[in-house]
């Protein structure tokens, strides 16, 4: 890709050096796929709940400043201070703020993509503040010094012999422990200690509640709510999407979010945040970043239903078999693929294309989104837009040329078999990375037209 930046097949590369890794990864991920097949089939009723929260959220995004006005009337009538930010700057200052008041240089914070993608950690880093993911898989991926890769489990990249040595590296295990029991309550012990010495907690939001000014925040391990619970001052930090109409809608997206996410019923945790209790003080931040823009490219603001559930990147081929980190952004997979153009369509022009357009992704996703269809109209556009390489460009103008003529087409496909057959080596070489994983095909005595012309006289 001519972006001068980072490469999706490039990436990926990288990750499928390792086979036996990348096999797991694969094998691993169509487990929990299957798991929430299995558990979505016992509902009979869970097209209509898709249905339901699909024009729930498109009421959402065609009334987005009038929910957001209410919600933030109702949350200010219930006590909480309401922030606004335009972007990831004004965003990470704000939070940066909100601690410097405390006098303090540590934060506990629990599972948010939204600070991820506003690379909250290094920005307080820079200024001297400490932050310690409590989500186990965040806390496993922030002590090996890398991003999440995977909305959901932000360390499914990492085996279990891995996340021992890390432990023994940073938490003073014995070396060679992988038992998950004994690393996970290593973990909980060390974290803790956290909890309870953390005067500010900043947690993510699953849903905020226009007409109640609440929010819920969805965790398996109830680490946000011993964050928020223990700490002087929460901080919950929210998309504006996030926002759902009324309280008796949550019960729709409750069920298919974990459903859709780990196929269990249920999150263990779903924890209901409305109003500080006395002493405390609760902020939210309600974060623009690129989504009002979205909201208005008519082909993809679709993309801004998304609950988060991680299915379509569960599902899908591509994403299983090259690592969430090959898609260099916060969140990654084929939704990530359509939200990040949309921040930087020069540093993102390859995402769209890592993708079969097999529409496994549509199909399980809870909202349906037309994940499918939206990466290949993002396609269109970055071309269009003179993002797609040099390479690539002329290769298609040929192709289009060539589909065009009948006589162009006969001639190539002539071309084409003879060359398979007499001189193979022409394509298979390393020089095409087509058929670096491939092998040839061999090549018909004539094409189906020839055929035709001849028995169907
Ligand atoms: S796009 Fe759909 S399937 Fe993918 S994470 Fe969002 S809600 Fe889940």
């Amino acid at each position: 890709m001519n972006t001068g930046t980072k490469d999706h097949a490039e990436l990926a590369g990288i990750f499928n050096k390792d086979e036996d890794r990348v096999n797991w990864h694969d094998e691993t991920l169509w487990w929990i796929r299957a798991k929430r097949d299995k558990i979505v089939h016992q509902l009979p009723e869970w097209e209509a709940l898709r249905e339901t929260a699909s024009k729930i959220k498109f009421n959402v995004l065609g009334n987005m400043d009038t929910y957001l006005m209410e919600f933030e009337a109702a949350a200010k009538a219930n006590g909480v201070t309401v922030h606004w930010a335009a972007d990831a700057k004004e965003h990470n200052e704000i939070v940066h703020k909100l601690i410097a008041e405390q006098g303090v240089t540590q934060m506990v914070k629990s599972k948010s993509m939204l600070t991820e993608e506003c690379h909250l950690n290094e920005y307080l880093a820079t200024h001297g503040i400490e932050v310690i993911d409590s989500d186990l898989g965040e806390r496993i991926v922030q002590l090996a010094g890398e991003p999440p890769s995977h909305i959901v489990l932000p360390c499914i990249h990492k085996k279990k012999e891995e996340i021992g040595d890390l432990f023994h590296m940073h938490l003073g295990t014995p070396s060679n422990m992988a038992d998950p029991q004994f690393l996970t309550e290593t973990a909980r012990g060390s974290l803790r200690e956290t909890f309870l010495t953390r005067k500010v907690a900043l947690t993510g939001v699953n849903f905020a509640v226009a007409e109640t000014g609440e929010f819920v925040v969805c965790t398996n391990e109830g680490n946000a709510d011993m964050g928020a619970h223990l700490a002087k001052v929460h901080i919950a930090c929210m998309g504006i999407e996030k926002l759902i109409p009324k309280r008796e809608h949550l019960g729709v997206f409750l069920r298919l979010l974990t459903r859709s996410a780990t196929g269990q019923p249920q999150t263990t945790y779903s924890s209901h945040f409305a109003k500080p209790r006395a002493g405390q003080e609760m902020h939210i931040v309600l974060v623009d970043n690129g989504r009002s823009v979205q909201l208005g490219r008519e082909d993809f603001r679709n993309s801004l239903k998304c609950i988060r559930c991680g299915a379509c990147m569960n599902t899908c081929p591509v994403y299983r078999r090259s690592g969430g980190h090959s898609y260099h952004t916060a969140v990654a997979g084929p939704i990530g693929s359509i939200l990040a153009p949309n921040l930087d369509m020069k540093k993102y022009a390859d995402l769209p294309f890592a993708s079969t357009l097999c529409g496994s992704c549509s199909n399980v996703c809870p909202v349906k989104i037309d994940i499918h269809d939206q990466l290949y109209k993002w396609r269109q556009v970055l071309v269009k837009e003179g993002y797609a390489p040099t390479g690539k460009k002329i290769a298609m103008q040929v192709m289009a040329k060539t589909l065009a003529s009948p006589t162009m087409y006969h001639a190539a496909g002539k071309m084409g078999r003879l060359t398979i057959k007499y001189a193979p080596f022409a394509v298979s070489n390393k020089l095409n990375p087509w058929y670096k994983e491939r092998d040839m095909p061999s090549a018909p005595k004539e094409s189906f037209g020839e055929w035709y012309a001849k028995n169907r006289k």
